[in-house]
């Protein structure tokens, strides 16, 4: 498998979409723009606040500081000038001293009032220094009369003075208290807010990464969920290739003026297999079919697409390839497949290709007509003639077809159709029952049941039609009876659509009771198709149908594929023998008898269908065929004229099938 060339990634397949829409990374990219504005706020604010502090620190707190440093620095060397006053006597030094030591304390203690000193302690200051003044005069006048001078009275206003100054040296030393107090709680919080700054950092760059992380984690997941919903809508989930979608779309983007083909290819061998073997090795077909194409067009080139459109259909785009000699050439090279038979599972399964080819720009431009014509032309597709090639001739049978489905639509609205009851008898000529078969009048002309079934089975107007064909069989049954004829047993044909639908035998259960009609006077045809396909779901639908107690029959037996160890285990009751062996008799002798042994080996009713000779009729009966269904006997009759015929026969006759079951 490694050795296949890669299959091309081409510019004509759907790209697949950025994962996020640009709107909506832009408003992703807003919101983590609005978070980081928002933290870098915050972090602008708490670092004002700080440079706030530290600035009123600078700018009011130390020059307070040294102003109060200054002014104690005065009170002490004011002291010192009176002592040395009091010591010397020269009054004269020491007033000189002593005024501009208080021009010095009256400067500080601007500067203090100007940074903003209360006014209370103003006040104490005034009321000291009127304190010192007093004593100091006091002192002064003792020490200029020298002959009344008291040293006892001296001593008192030097200790009166000394006392003031002690007085003022605690006042600054309280104010430098104060100081140092607010400045040490400003100091601690402009601590704190650098320790939220620094926290806000930390959670800042935190939750960036969070964001970033939780963003690409997103993107991440939505980019594999958009990876993902893009498969599945355009590419097929079995064999990976690209789908219908897929195929549309190349169509659509291809230059407009290029050529090409495009080649519809159907794998009949998958519907046989699904039949026969199931859904798995049908599916094991496909894709083994899908490795062998891709490698041929692999080898051929990196322009041609491959497609799965749908079920067994497959197509080829080849743009380049627009002439008919150059499509025909493709095909035949795709066609080789064909001529090797698969090995799957132990089987060896030929793979039978059918190709229908349509040319661009000539046959047709847009996607759907393109696709359509490819269709018409698979579709005239026959044994011997495995590709063909579009016409508009072509065109017009598809339209046909499309016509002939919308009328078979509003005619099934309208109650257009009928039954016709085609006679079963004995080998005897006894009737037995009848097989109900649809009809349809159009615009005065009858159509064929082989032309519209298949229509309706394509349309899926087959389940509404199947369904209205047993409601009209249980209510014709029901009318003869009430009129009194005898209860014979009536046969109804019924799809694989019908069948497999999961609720179909409670539909028929209540079918059954709303008209009053026995189960045992049912029987229901169905074809070895219908039969094969999921053998065990079948089966088990199968054993609920008798359960209700209608009888089953495999119609056309002989013509499809199922296999004997399934109709060993399928509860039927019958088998009708396709009418293709009862005309062939002649060629084919063996084939009836075959029949006819293993029904009587697994215990089953054998109807002969198409019987139109009594040669036919003679040798039936001589090989003891249960029943007989032909022309010989009767063509599908309208009711009134197979009313008449039940009516006619004589009760006495046939093992009591005459009698009222109802009564
Ligand atoms: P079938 O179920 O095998 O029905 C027997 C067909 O053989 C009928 O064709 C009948 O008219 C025809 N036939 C009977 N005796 C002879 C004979 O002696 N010679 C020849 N040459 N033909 C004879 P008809 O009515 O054209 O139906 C064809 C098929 O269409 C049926 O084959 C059945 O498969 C399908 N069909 C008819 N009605 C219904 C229906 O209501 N539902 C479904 N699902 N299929 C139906
Ligand atoms: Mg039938
Ligand atoms: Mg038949």
């Amino acid at each position: 498998m490694s050795s296949l060339p890669a299959f091309p990634s081409s510019s004509l397949l759907p790209p697949a979409r950025a994962p996020w829409s640009m709107r909506r990374l832009l408003a992703a990219f807003l919101l983590l723009l609005l978070f980081v504005a928002s933290v870098i706020w915050l972090n602008l604010s708490a670092s004002r606040a700080v440079a706030t502090q530290s600035a009123a620190l600078a700018e009011r707190r130390i020059p307070e500081l040294r102003a109060i440093s200054d002014l104690r620095a005065q009170l002490a060397a004011r002291g010192n000038q009176l002592y040395l006053y009091y010591a010397t006597t020269e009054g004269e030094t020491w007033q000189a001293a002593d005024r501009q030591i208080e021009q010095q304390m009256e400067r500080c203690l601007s500067a203090l009032i100007s940074l903003g000193l209360p006014d209370d302690e103003q006040q104490r200051y005034r009321r000291h220094a009127g304190d010192w003044q007093q004593h100091t005069q006091a002192f002064t006048r003792e020490m200029q009369s020298p002959a009344r001078r008291s040293w006892d009275a001296l001593r008192e206003h030097l200790a009166a003075a000394q006392r003031s100054l002690d007085a003022q040296a605690m006042m600054f030393a309280a104010w430098d208290e104060a100081i140092r107090l607010t400045t040490a709680e400003a100091s601690q919080s402009a601590l704190d807010e650098v320790g939220r700054l620094t926290r806000l950092q930390i959670a800042f760059s935190l939750g960036v990464l969070l964001v970033a992380g939780v963003t690409l984690l997103v993107l991440r997941a939505r980019q594999k969920d958009q990876a993902r919903l893009h498969q599945q809508a355009y590419f097929d989930q079995l064999t990976g290739l690209p789908n219908r979608r897929s195929l549309e779309y190349a169509l659509q983007h291809r230059p407009t003026d290029s050529d090409g083909c495009l080649l519809l290819l159907s794998l009949p061998a998958y519907q046989r297999l699904a039949g026969a073997y199931g859904q798995a090795s049908a599916d094991a077909l496909l894709q083994t079919a899908t490795l062998w194409l891709r490698g041929e067009l692999g080898w051929l080139g990196q322009r041609q697409l491959l497609f799965r459109i749908e079920g067994e259909r497959l197509a080829v785009l080849a743009p380049g390839l627009g002439t008919t000699a150059e499509a025909a050439a493709l095909a035949a090279r795709l066609r080789q497949i064909a001529d090797y038979p698969l090995q799957l599972e132990g089987r060896r399964v030929n793979v039978e290709l059918r190709i229908g080819i349509t040319l661009y720009p000539g046959d047709g431009l847009d996607p759907t007509c393109l696709i359509r014509n490819a269709d018409a032309a698979l579709q005239h597709t026959v044994n011997g003639d495995h590709c063909h090639f579009f016409s508009p001739a072509l065109a017009t049978a598809n339209d046909r077809r499309l016509a002939l489905e919308a009328a078979l639509r509003q005619a099934l609205q309208q109650h257009e159709l009928s039954l016709h009851y085609q006679p079963k008898v004995t080998p005897a000529g006894a009737l037995r029952g009848a097989e109900a078969l649809a009809r349809w009048q159009r615009d005065g002309q009858w159509v064929s049941p082989g032309e519209f079934i298949p229509v309706a089975e394509e349309s899926g107007l087959i389940i509404p039609l199947g369904n209205w064909v047993v409601e009209e069989a249980c209510r014709q049954w029901q009318e003869w009876q009430s009129s009194g004829l005898p209860a014979l047993p009536l046969a109804v044909n019924i799809s694989a659509q019908q069948f497999q639908a999961p609720d179909f035998p409670d539909w028929l259960a209540g079918t059954l009771a709303d008209h009053r009609v026995p189960p045992a006077m049912l029987e229901l045809e169905i074809t070895e198709a219908v039969a094969a396909n999921d053998p065990d779901k079948v089966i088990a639908t199968m054993h609920k149908l008798k359960k209700l107690g209608v009888s089953l029959a495999i119609d056309d037996f002989g013509t499809g594929y199922s296999s004997l160890t399934y109709l060993q285990r399928f509860p039927i009751d019958t088998l009708k023998i396709d009418q293709s062996f009862i005309r062939d008799h002649h060629s084919q002798p063996a084939i009836v008898r075959l029949i006819l042994a293993l029904a009587a080996e697994l215990r089953l009713q054998v109807v002969a269908e198409g019987v139109e000779t009594s040669e036919q009729q003679t040798m039936l009966a001589a090989l003891g065929c249960d029943l007989l269904q032909g022309y010989h006997f009767s063509r599908p009759l309208p009711p009134v004229a197979y009313a008449a015929w039940l009516a006619s026969e004589p009760l006495s006759k046939g093992s009591g099938a005459s009698t009222n079951v109802l009564q």
